[in-house]
């Protein structure tokens, strides 16, 4: 019920926020782009207290008629008549209303109008109570204004009409009606103008408080969602190598670390490869430094092209070294995917005039698979997978040599 839309704000645009809150304090009313989204938030936010408001006052409204038969002893009937059949029920069908209609205006007039009805009911009542009781319906009146300022969530603007009605309901009963005695309509009057005057700065500032929460609220969501994003951001580019564009050691770690566990839970295998360019110095040499950066993208690129997408994951690990960790692949698919790797990067048919074997890029991959058991690190895997490109190295590159890890 407090619901004050967290997560997504109302309004886009913070220079508007911004702009509004420079208003000052003078003015209670936004542009009008955001004055519809203020009085929405004020209806969502307030509508349980306006409820709980309109409870208490009819409550009270209709309660005091068991003092009825003490100052109006002849007319109590009628007293009870305005008090239970027609201010409750108008009343209960007020709150009922409050369910159905959205449009925050028409529940303020609506409420202010109940208030005024009810200031209308004293009115009748006063024509039969003796003017000796005056007290007690100068009392129904102040009531009445010190509820329209203090607890019936009515906004400024109808606060401030519906207890200026009901001041002037209460000078036209005393004064027309009643033709009560000058003290008594004086008495009466100043009572009522001393509470409206404490009254409308009351209420003008919660008014103004409520608008500024508002903007506040608004604001900080805002700084919120370009933060989370910002933050998005930072921790994507923090993932990623500035040079081929994959991902780069620490995600990979982070990756490993992720499938390690879920291999471990679903005890279900998991591979990776160690691939390293062969003769990449000479490559350099022969190249050239841009060159060479060009053929890391390239190789790169060959690599995820022969990967699951979203499951697999290559990353660069440091100069001319690569990994891929596989999930869910045992030890024989992994070796047909290194197959496949190097099989892709010789195929770029890049010539390397200092490569001692094939005259080509070509790269040499260990491989290394596992189902993870207990008190088994990743670092177990990786090693083994070092070890596997170490053997490949020797045994003369471009070459794919695997290890398994057994329980
Ligand atoms: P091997 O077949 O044994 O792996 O020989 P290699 O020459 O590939 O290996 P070595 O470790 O001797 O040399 C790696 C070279 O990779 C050295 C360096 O010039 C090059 N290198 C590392 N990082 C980069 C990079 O970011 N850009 C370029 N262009 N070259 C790089
Ligand atoms: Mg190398
Ligand atoms: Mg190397």
């Amino acid at each position: 019920m407090e619901d004050n839309n967290n997560e997504n704000p109302i309004i886009k645009d913070e220079y508007e926020i911004e702009r509004e809150l420079q208003k000052g304090i003078w003015r209670i009313r936004f542009s009008p782009h955001i004055e519809k989204a203020f009085l929405n938030y004020f209806l969502k936010k307030y509508i349980w207290r306006i409820r709980f408001a309109v409870s208490l006052g009819v409550f009270l409204y209709a309660a005091v008629g068991i003092l009825d038969p003490f100052v109006a002893p002849s007319s109590k009937e009628i007293l009870w008549t305005i008090r239970w059949a027609v201010v409750l029920p108008l009343g209960l069908s007020f709150l009922l209303l409050t369910y159905r209609i959205k449009k925050e205006w028409l529940i303020q007039v609506l409420h202010a109008l109940l208030v005024v009805i009810s200031g209308v009911g004293v009115v009748a009542m006063m024509m039969f109570i003796s003017p000796e009781e005056d007290f007690f319906y100068q009392a129904g009146f102040m009531s009445i204004v010190f509820y329209t300022y203090a607890l019936s969530q009515l906004r400024f603007p109808y606060a401030l009409f519906t207890s200026f009605t009901t001041t002037f309901l209460y000078l036209m009963g005393d004064y027309g009606i009643v033709q009560n005695s000058t003290k008594g309509l004086l008495e009466g009057a100043f009572f009522l103008t001393l509470a409206n005057l404490i009254g409308i700065p009351v209420s003008y500032l919660w008014e103004y408080q409520l608008r500024k929460d508002f903007l506040l609220t608004e604001r900080l969501t805002i700084e919120k969602r370009k933060t989370e994003q910002l933050n998005k951001v930072l921790k994507d580019l923090s993932y990623v190598d500035d040079l081929t564009g994959i991902p780069n050691r620490r995600r990979f770690k982070e990756y490993l670390k992720k499938e390690w566990e879920r291999s471990k839970r679903t005890k279900r295998p998991i591979s990776i490869l160690m691939v390293d360019i062969d003769f990449f110095k000479n490559y350099n040499d022969s190249f050239g430094h841009l060159a060479g950066d060009e053929c890391l993208r390239r190789v790169a690129e060959a690599m995820s092209k022969n990967l699951r997408k979203e499951i697999d994951l290559v990353a660069r690990c440091g100069g001319e070294e690569f990994v891929v960790i596989l999930p869910e692949v045992d030890a024989s698919q992994a070796r047909k995917v290194a197959e496949r790797i190097r099989q892709a990067v010789l195929n770029l048919n890049i010539p390397n005039p200092g490569s001692e074997t094939s005259g080509k890029i070509t790269v040499s991959v260990g491989v290394a698979s596992t189902v993870p058991q207990e008190g088994m690190s990743e670092e177990s895997l990786v090693e083994t997978a070092d070890k596997a490109l170490y053997t490949a190295k020797r045994e003369g590159r471009n070459k794919v040599v695997c290890k398994e890890i057994k329980s």
